[in-house]
Parts: C-alpha cells; structure tokens; sequence
C-alpha cells in the first residue's frame, strides 16, 4: 500500500544552539560514541562497558551504591521507579512541591495507591526545611520523603543536604529528583544520606536524551526486598531488573538496553571523569554568572533570588508588553538558538535559559546576549 503523502527522506536536523530546560547540546565526541556498530547487549563486551558504565555513574552520584544503573527511558521513568519500588498502597509518603516536578511526585505516590503529604512552597523559592521539620513532626509514620534539588520550572536550587538530614533523623528514606542537578551543582549521595537519586541523560551530562540514571542505597534495597505486594509496574521492577544490571556472567534478558545511547552515556561520563566534578560545577557556575551579568546589561532580570538560582537553569522575567512567543520564535529561527517557554504557572511569565553540560561554554552564552541584544531591539 502507498502512503498518501509525499515521498519521505532522509531527515537532516539544523545545528541548534540548545539553551532550553533539555536536552543539552551533544557533543561531536559523544554523537561519535553513538555512531559506532551496534553489537548485542548480553555480548560480553557490551556487559563489561555496563559495569563501566556503573562505575562512573557511582562517581558521578558520588555513592558506593552497588545498585546504581543507566534505566533505559528518560528521567520521568527514574522518577516513577524510585516511587513504585519504595512505595506501596498503605503508605504515606511526605512530598515537597516548589514547581512543576514536586507535582508530578504527588501525581505518582497517589498512582501508587498511597497518600501524599504535601509541603508546599511558592514557585521560586527553595523548599523550606522548617515546613518539612514540621511535616515530619506532625506525620512520624509516614515512610518516604520527596523532593526535587534543582526544580527546572523555577531554577531554584533546595538545600538537598539539609532536607535528607531531617528525613533520615526521623528514619525515614529519602527520594532525591536530580534529573537537573547530577554534574551541574554539588550532589552528594552517600553523604547526604539520599536513599534513591535519579536524574536524566539529557541535561548537565549532555549525552543522548533517553536514559535515566538512578542510584539506590542499601535501606532503599532492603525496603523493596521487604515489600508486602510486588511491584505494580513490570518494567520498573528493581527486582528484576537487578537481573538484568547484576553481577557480571549472572546477567539475564530482562529488556533490550539501548545500546548505541549507551555508548553515548558512557562517552559523557568520560568526559566528565576527565573535567572532573568540581571543574564541571565551577564551570557551569562561572558561565551562569557572566549570564546574568549580561542579561542584567541588557535591561532583564532575573526571576530567582542570588543565593537559589541555578547556574545552569537561569529563570529570567518577561518584561511587561513583550511578546513571549515571538521573542522565542526568532531567536529560533534566525538565530538557531532555542530557549525554554516558562512551564505551568509560569507560562508566559519567564523564560528559562539553560547552561546545561556541553551548552555551558563561553561560545553559547556569548550568542545567547548576541541574539538577544537583537531581538530585544
Ligand atoms: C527534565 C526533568 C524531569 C523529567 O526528565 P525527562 O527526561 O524529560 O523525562 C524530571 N525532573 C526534573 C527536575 C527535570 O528537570
């Protein structure tokens, strides 16, 4: 049977400047790491870049954690996993909302069956650690804390440290959303004492948007081996995919890994090893200062205060009578250059300009002034 539209052909993508909330700009050298031969993911070559792979997440995550693996779908799966596999249907689960992303964590505590506490905060402030204290005080039996570090609808930065401290003083496991924050801003897991932090490809790592990197403690393992009911979704089952991520020869079919984004990851976690944690986070923090600088010259302000902004998620306030759409439209379009549209409440209110991994450089933050210098004219 012929399709009726007209013939298809091979699709030849522009050269964007990627300075949105995600994906990042990808690298030449991890597009290249992608393009090798696709060879079978239980080859054994394919199961040693696997434990490499894991080795270099622990490092990224900063954790001993055995159980620390790329899940293959994007950072919305981390998510769900860490919430399926920790929480069953009698349990309570005290969620901290300041954007967009603390709201899609209630969304999944109550599909899991559970009930959500809230802590809320208003969008553009961190979540408030006397709020959570209080939380905990008022509801001891509750089993799980949540919130997101770095919430990419606001650009504001939570107090990570001090939120898991308050969470395990009252015994209770800790799920951190870094899906922003892994290789941007400081991010220590063990050290925190965060039971699961997941986070995402395609944003301050800058490989190939799809995977989503998730790390468990040993309290979040024995909680899931403990579990009263299996786990509601088959897929996200840590039970059965610690089969498929486990121990060297022991490894079993469980799904098909995607192996060419795989090799992408592991490229980026290379590079990452080379610049090291440190000089990543310095660098993402000196770009996102000479951001502000210039947007600030350039008569635009921005949305979150000093001490909470996101170095590599600048959230920046519409000016009165601009035309949102337009401005990004042709900062598209003549430009190559793509920013992120304000999410939920913010829409319309706020852009947000992304300095994330590859995209954190002189070069970009330069055209991003550039360009708006223009288009602000
Ligand atoms: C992007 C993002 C997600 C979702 O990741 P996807 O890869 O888009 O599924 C979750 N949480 C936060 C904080 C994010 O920024």
């Amino acid at each position: 049977m012929s399709r009726s539209k007209a013939k298809s052909s091979t699709f030849h993508p522009p050269v964007r400047t990627l300075m949105g909330p995600g994906p990042s700009d990808v690298s030449p050298r991890v597009l290249a790491a992608s393009a090798r031969p696709t060879i079978g993911h239980l080859d054994p070559l394919f199961v040693e870049l696997m434990d490499d792979v894991k080795g270099l997440l622990q490092y990224a995550f900063q954790t001993e954690n055995e159980l620390t693996i790329p899940l293959s779908a994007p950072g919305s799966a981390g998510m769900e996993a860490a919430f399926v596999n920790l929480v069953e249907c009698s349990d309570k689960v005290i969620v901290c909302q300041n954007g967009v992303f603390g709201g899609r964590m209630k969304e999944n505590v109550e599909r899991c069956g559970a009930t959500a506490v809230m802590v809320m905060d208003r969008w553009g402030d961190p979540v408030d650690p006397e709020k959570l204290e209080a939380a905990i005080k008022e509801h001891p039996d509750a089993k799980v804390v949540a919130f997101v570090h770095a919430e990419t609808s606001t650009g504001v930065r939570s107090d990570a440290e001090t939120l898991c401290r308050l969470a395990k003083d009252a015994g209770m496991l800790v799920i951190v959303d870094a899906v922003t924050s892994l290789a941007g801003i400081e991010l220590k897991a063990d050290e925190w004492g965060a039971d699961v932090v997941y986070s995402g490809t395609q944003k301050c790592l800058s490989g190939l948007p799809g995977i989503s990197p998730i790390t468990f403690s040993n309290d979040a393992v024995a909680a899931i081996h403990a579990r009263k009911h299996k786990v509601q979704s088959w897929f996200l089952d840590m039970n059965l995919i610690m089969g498929y991520w486990g121990e060297g020869a022991k490894r079993s079919y469980h799904h098909t890994a995607p192996v060419n984004a795989v090799y992408a990851l592991h490229e980026a976690l290379l590079m990452l090893e080379e610049e090291g944690l440190d000089a990543s986070f310095a660098r993402h923090k000196a770009n996102h200062l000479k951001l502000a600088a210039g947007l600030s010259k350039l008569g635009l302000e921005m949305a979150v205060a000093e001490e909470w902004r996101l170095p590599q998620l600048n959230s920046v306030l519409i000016p009165e009578g601009l035309d949102d759409a337009l401005i990004r439209g042709r900062l598209l379009n003549e430009f190559d250059l793509e920013i992120g549209a304000g999410l939920g409440e913010l829409a319309g209110k706020q852009w947000r300009i992304g300095l994330m991994g590859t995209s954190s450089n002189t070069v970009n933050m330069n055209r991003c002034l550039t360009a708006f210098e223009a288009v602000l004219a």
